[in-house]
């Protein structure tokens, strides 16, 4: 399974809005609300300066401030108003500047003429107190009060308390109360999508959660469980649509989303790409702490069903787009695209070929090409490319042992890779390399320029390593024997590579590098001539990396 990269591709979407600027008279001694939306030139530069001004005094105040991802060297600010050091709820403003600084246009809703005290009677746990008999909520699902002037109708304003609450049939309220009576001025809905697990059948026919959104009756493939976006995308047997949108010519949209109507999941390729991908994000984090792929959650986007697996798509596309059939590949920036494998009654190299999301070392592996893309950013090609593929497989295996009980057959954790779907027997084995025709030992590497170098097959040399390290046993080509740690201990082992591989090595690291790396990361986690750190030495030296 192969790590590609595209160039990024800006797709520039310039809509000209003739939204005209207005304001909505007021009755004497009530406030006036503005909208912000200047049409010419002129316009702008009042309302700049006006903006200005008030940024000066703080009546307004910068909340976010953002690249523009459209137009590189772009900024994007947000800013909300406050009277008397109170937010006006609903009063802010965008604007959009250049590189230069220059703004280039704002919108927004501002307020004048607001006149009232901005001392509350009621304190936080008066709010609080309320709000529990409200809506039923305990505290712990209200969120912390904010103190706001709440515009409403006919230019009046009130001063309010705003408290968010999730209530037990796990609606979520909006609440506005007079900050004087506590009477509610305002109360409304705020549910507009809501995490919600499902059922899924796996590829392998396994029935398990998978943990998605639900909005409006229906159910898409977001997760919003855990911290980043999750989201899966149903191709729907478009290879061109797939291959666009991997060229970076056009976005994807809320209709390739996958999604089901009743919450009962069938599709098992965009199931498992899904629940694997949520997996792989626990197991990084639960053993490592990590993030996700590059440490801040950046969104995981899994694209499925590039192709459909039947034979009429394989006459048409296999010669064509034949990584949408056999290969699974990590296409930079958090995607992912999963091949749909062959029709059940098709071979290839004398094995079956089921859909690759259908095993979790498969997705597990992907995924770590993002990790490493992140971190070490190991350059595809020669010994640092084989240490590259070696560190997703050895992610890949880690992840399963993590989750599957040990053993052999379908669901069961052990150091073959994807031999879940393509069976019998897997891609490769990290406890008898030389089982799929590579290396257990440097002195064996490849040497060609196949496979950029032989990334796929060299990769056999620093998985055996890490098998040795962990279960101890003799490596069959040097005869030399290596104490592990035992499987109990896997935990030690895997932080030892984890720490060298997106700490420590370069990116265009050697094995030497690799084994110089992995020992020092034994001696910080362990100690010097801790029982990591000699079953890391001794799998080394077992096949031949000195
Ligand atoms: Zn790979």
């Amino acid at each position: 399974m192969a790590a590609t990269r595209n160039g990024a591709a800006i797709v520039c979407l310039t809509v000209a809005l003739g939204i005209l600027g207005s304001r909505v008279p007021a009755a004497q001694g009530r406030g006036t609300r503005a909208t912000i939306a200047p049409d010419s030139p002129q316009a702008l530069r009042d309302w700049d300066t006006r903006t200005q001004s008030m940024l000066r005094t703080g009546e307004l105040r910068i909340r976010q401030v953002r690249a523009d991802t459209l137009i590189p060297g772009d900024v994007v600010e947000r800013a909300d108003q406050y009277y008397r050091g109170v937010r006006v709820h609903g009063a802010d403003i965008s604007r959009q500047l250049d590189a230069q600084g220059v703004v280039r246009s704002v919108f927004g809703t501002l307020y004048e003429g607001i006149d009232l005290r901005s001392d509350p009677a009621l304190t936080r746990d008066d709010v609080r107190a309320r709000v529990t008999a409200l809506a039923g909520a305990d505290q712990a699902d209200s969120s912390e009060p904010e103190l706001v002037v709440l515009p409403q109708d006919q230019g009046r304003f009130r001063l309010a308390w705003r408290v968010r609450a999730v209530t037990p049939q796990v609606d979520v309220i909006q609440y506005f109360l007079d900050a004087a009576t506590g009477d509610v001025l305002l109360q409304y809905s705020d549910r507009q999508s809501q995490s919600a697990v499902g059922r899924a059948t796996g590829v392998l026919g396994d029935n398990k959660k998978i943990s998605v959104t639900g909005s409006g009756g229906s159910f898409t493939a977001r997760d919003l469980l855990r911290p980043p976006v999750i989201e899966t995308e149903d191709m729907k047997g478009d290879p061109i649509r797939t291959l666009t949108y991997l060229r970076g010519l056009i976005p994807l949209g809320p209709a390739d989303l996958a999604a089901s109507t009743d919450n009962n999941w069938t599709d098992g390729a965009v199931n498992d790409a899904h629940i694997y991908a949520g997996y792989t994000y626990d197991y990084y984090f639960k053993r490592f702490g990590r993030r996700g792929l590059d440490g801040d959650n950046i969104r995981i986007r899994s694209l499925t069903n590039p192709v459909r697996r039947t034979p009429e798509d394989v006459t048409r596309y296999l010669d064509t787009f034949p990584d949408f059939f056999l290969n699974a590949f990590y296409n930079g920036g958090g995607v992912m695209v999963y091949g749909v494998g062959l029709p059940p009654d098709v071979t290839f190299g004398g094995q079956s070929w089921n859909h690759l999301s259908g095993a979790l070392d498969v997705v597990a592996h992907e995924l770590t090409h993002g990790v490493t893309e992140f971190t070490s950013n190991l350059i595809y090609r020669n010994e640092s490319g084989a240490l590259n593929e070696a560190f997703s497989d050895i992610i890949a295996t880690s992840a399963e042992f993590f989750f599957q009980p040990a053993g052999s057959g379908p669901l069961k954790a052990e150091y073959r890779l994807a031999e879940d779907v393509i069976t019998p027997g897997g891609l490769r084995s990290m406890d008898d390399p030389g089982l799929f025709g590579d290396p257990d030992h440097y002195s064996r590497r490849f040497l060609g320029a196949a496979d950029n170098g032989g990334v796929h097959i060299n990769s056999g040399i620093a998985n055996q390593a890490f098998y040795l390290a962990v279960e101890g046993g003799t490596n069959r080509t040097s005869g030399l024997a290596v104490q592990g740690v035992g499987g109990a201990n896997r935990e030690q082992i895997e932080k030892v590579f984890y720490r060298a591989f997106t700490q420590m090595l370069p990116s265009d690291a050697t094995f030497a590098l690799a084994r110089a790396a992995t020992i020092q990361a034994a001696r910080d986690l362990y100690g010097s001539n801790s029982a990591a750190e000699r079953a890391v030495t001794q799998a080394w030296t077992a096949v031949g990396v000195n």
